[in-house]
């Protein structure tokens, strides 16, 4: 087996090196038989690495996390986190390394990290592993995002070890090599300021602030305006969540993140029928992350991110600094929802706002929840009504008569706008999908890949995902809903 170049990569290390006391020193486990599954070529390109070295067997041994190449500092980082509601004051990575940061082609800097790759000082109970099935949803879900717009950490490559891992029964071993802005979340700050700590939360702000927020750096109170940003960004995040029918399905406090992208994709899933109480984790009994949850509860996730600056911000005391927190999180629904309007006008073709917008838009989903309608198909199918096609939205329905009087509403609004009819229905079909990782697809991709080592469906349905609003006559099986027999779906996490 080669060796990787030295110079393959040029990593930096700021987190290792400003951030000291927030992490352990770690090395993966030597894998016995690192195999590349998948590899993200595009991915690779855009983070200035050289894909065929990165494709070959010593590429395979480095991404299993058994060789850490010259320059990385590799490491476990500590955090805390409220999961379910209840805090845990000290999770960490128990199964993920930052190996370090590349700046990629923008500019921007990218940790890059392995997850699966073995147990570490947090590890607490688990084994410290991954297995195929979950790291390829991962690879496949977070792509997916990226496809749509979406900010999400991605996946550079998922490789299997070559030892066996016992879940139900015994799975193949696997990591996922995952880039994003950075790995810090609200629970990073939670563990520090659950310790009193308030130098390290100051530390931690700082940092967070030049490395996503870097306009704050000289603004007046720096660290309310931080709680502002995440505050915006998270906002902006979970109306795109809601816009395409994503539920994370564990949205605890460690898996929100600062930077404002989608991380740690368990138990998540696409609903096909809208309802806003839809939730598909097996733990998630009280339906707590449920679909149309998710804003209220990216705002109890920013009030506990609220918290831990308190005593940071620039107030006479205790009172103001609750005062000034409050005001921040009690605007978060309002931000919340005209980043959703926005999108919704979007996926109805309106290019301006007029007052009575929210009515028409709560009123398709009223009809939507009570006609059992499929959301992706709904809203594609809308554009094609518009240019008189006969795909009939109608027949979405359980009651094809019920949605006519809000396509009414719709039309004589649409002729307010300025845009003609042709444009309008181009502009939907840029933001409604055709595809969307439809959960009887994923289901049927991972199973033949950890079942039988074929590929070949998790590839072509990786395929239309990357395409997602472009419609491609031969994979009109990526389209629908589930069928009958399917069932109920159920999702597990941390598998
Ligand atoms: P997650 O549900 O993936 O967000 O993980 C929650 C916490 O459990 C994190 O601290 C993970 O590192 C840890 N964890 C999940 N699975 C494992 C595992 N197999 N071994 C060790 N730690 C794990
Ligand atoms: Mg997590």
């Amino acid at each position: 087996m080669g060796r990787l170049a030295d110079d393959l990569f040029a990593f930096e290390n700021s987190y290792a090196t400003e951030l000291e006391g927030f992490y352990v020193p770690w090395q993966g486990d030597v894998a016995p038989e690192p195999k590349i599954v998948q590899f993200n070529r595009d991915l690779a390109l855009e983070l200035r690495l050289d894909p065929e070295q990165l494709a070959s067997p010593a590429g395979a041994a480095f991404f299993a996390g058994s060789e850490a190449p010259d320059g990385a500092s590799p490491l476990a980082q500590v955090y805390a986190g409220h999961q379910f509601g209840g805090f845990s004051p000290r999770l960490g990575d128990g199964r993920a390394l930052l190996i370090g940061e590349l700046i990629d082609r923008h500019g921007a800097r990218r940790d890059l990290q392995l997850k699966g790759s073995g147990r570490t000082p947090f590890s607490r109970g688990g084994d410290g592993k991954a297995v195929l099935g979950p790291v390829l949803r991962e690879y496949l879900m977070g792509e997916a995002m990226h496809a749509l717009g979406i900010p999400t950490s991605r996946a550079l490559a998922a490789v299997t070890t070559g030892q066996e891992v016992m879940r139900e029964g015994p799975q193949p071993g696997a990591v996922l090599a995952r880039v994003a802005a950075s790995h810090l979340r609200v629970g990073t700050f939670e563990f520090f300021a659950a310790r009193g700590e308030t130098d390290k939360v100051r530390q931690l702000a700082d940092y967070a602030i030049e490395r996503h927020y870097p306009e704050l750096a000289a603004a007046d109170d720096r660290y309310l305006g931080l709680l502002r940003g995440v505050s915006s960004r998270q906002a902006a995040l979970v109306a795109q969540w809601l816009s395409v029918g994503f539920v994370h399905g564990v949205m605890n406090t460690d898996n929100m993140t600062i930077s404002g992208e989608t991380l740690d994709y368990g138990p998540c899933a696409f609903i096909d029928e809208y309802d806003p109480m839809a939730v598909f984790s097996s733990i998630d009994h009280q339906g707590r992350y449920a679909y149309g949850n998710q804003p209220a509860i990216a705002q109890w996730n920013l009030a506990r991110l609220a918290e831990t600056l308190l005593p940071l911000f620039d107030a006479e005391d205790d009172d103001e600094a609750v005062r000034l927190a409050t005001g921040e999180i009690e605007a978060f629904p309002a931000i919340y929802e005209a980043f959703w309007l926005g999108m919704m006008r979007r996926k109805l073709g309106l290019s301006r706002g007029e007052d009575g917008d929210l009515d028409l838009v709560n009123d398709l989903h009223d009809v939507m929840a009570q006609h059992s309608v499929d959301f992706t198909l709904l809203f594609r199918g809308l554009a094609d009504r518009l240019r008189g096609e006969g795909r009939a939205t109608q027949a979405l329905l359980d009651a094809p008569a019920a949605l006519d009087p809000w396509l009414a509403r719709w039309m004589t609004r649409l002729e307010r706008d300025p845009r003609d009819r042709e444009a309008s229905a181009d502009a939907m079909d840029r933001v409604n999908p055709v595809y969307v990782p439809r959960n009887h697809k994923v289901e049927e991709a991972l199973q033949a890949a950890s079942d039988t080592s074929d590929l070949e469906p998790f590839e072509r349905l990786l395929g239309a995902l990357e395409r997602p609003f472009e419609r491609r006559a031969d994979l009109e099986e990526y389209e629908g809903g589930a069928p009958e027999d399917f069932g109920p779906y159920k999702t597990y996490c941390g598998t």
